[in-house]
């Protein structure tokens, strides 16, 4: 059981705000020049050559994109847990964090983007459609995931996504080879041409147990929904829960052949 008394606890808090504070000042005199399509294209090439290597680690990676990149990195992170962020923050401190607000979370969800942006050294950027629920559902009726989830995805993540990224070089997924077929050869480095920046996925060789492993020795947070039968957690109305021994994304978009969300494709 924790010793912390209420008055550390709130010391602590009010430095991590002061924290806060003080890279939000910096990040807003940030002002390099964003690189051409061209130069972020080779700059990806090439570590994708030099990545590709059993023995590449996740620190080696991320190492290069700290240097390479700084604050114009930015973090995907579907809230399932904070272990990518919390990862990747070790090398690029109060990275931005993108948190894709669909309007359609889990409230365990929402708890646990509150719960990592109060207490990790993240600066958490929520991404939003151009159209709340409500007006997707005047505009193209309602649950439109359950008629169409593809253009659903669209709307409320791929496009928005798209827009966000337009102002970084670099962005970093938690996407893992362990996490089913259509995942099995996902590259450590890589030119993303749909978005015009380099991608990176420092967690690619990691397994489930060992992003879990990660969680507990670093009390990292982690949605109350893994431990609950949803070790991947979209939308609520897309996501259900799977059986033990399941593929671990076969509770997305269930009943539909759709297995991404077009994110990583
Ligand atoms: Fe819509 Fe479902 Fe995609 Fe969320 S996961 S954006 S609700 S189709």
């Amino acid at each position: 059981m924790s010793t912390v008394s209420l008055a550390e606890r709130r010391e602590r808090q009010k430095r991590h705000d002061a924290e806060r504070a003080a890279h939000l000042a910096r990040r807003e005199t940030f002002e390099t020049r964003r690189r051409s399509a061209e130069e972020l294209r080779a700059l990806a090439e090439e570590a994708e050559r030099r990545f590709d290597s059993p023995d590449t680690t996740t620190e080696q990676v991320l190492t290069w994109v700290a240097e390479t990149f700084g604050l114009r990195t930015a973090v995907a992170c579907s809230m399932a847990d904070a272990v990518l962020p919390a990862v990747v923050a070790e090398y690029v401190p109060w990275v931005d964090t993108l948190f894709l607000d669909t309007g359609y979370h889990f409230a365990e969800t929402l708890g646990t983007r509150e719960a990592v942006e109060l207490s990790m050294r993240l600066t958490i950027v929520d991404v939003r459609p151009e159209q709340s629920v409500a007006e997707q559902d005047a505009a193209h009726g309602a649950d439109l995931f359950a008629r169409d989830p593809a253009l659903c995805c669209r709307l409320r993540k791929v496009e928005p996504l798209t827009r966000t990224l337009a102002q970084y070089e670099a962005w970093i997924t938690g996407v893992r080879r362990d996490e089913g077929p259509t995942r099995a050869d996902t590259p450590w480095v890589t030119w993303d041409a749909k978005n015009g920046l380099v991608k990176i996925n420092p967690l690619a060789s990691w397994t489930f147990d060992e992003v879990l492993d990660y969680a507990r020795e670093h009390d990292v947070i982690v949605n109350p929904l893994v431990g609950d039968g949803y070790p991947s957690i979209g939308c609520r109305p897309c996501t259900r829960r799977v059986a033990p021994g399941e593929d671990p994304r076969a509770g997305r978009w269930a009943g539909f052949e759709k297995t991404e969300c077009g994110l990583h494709t």
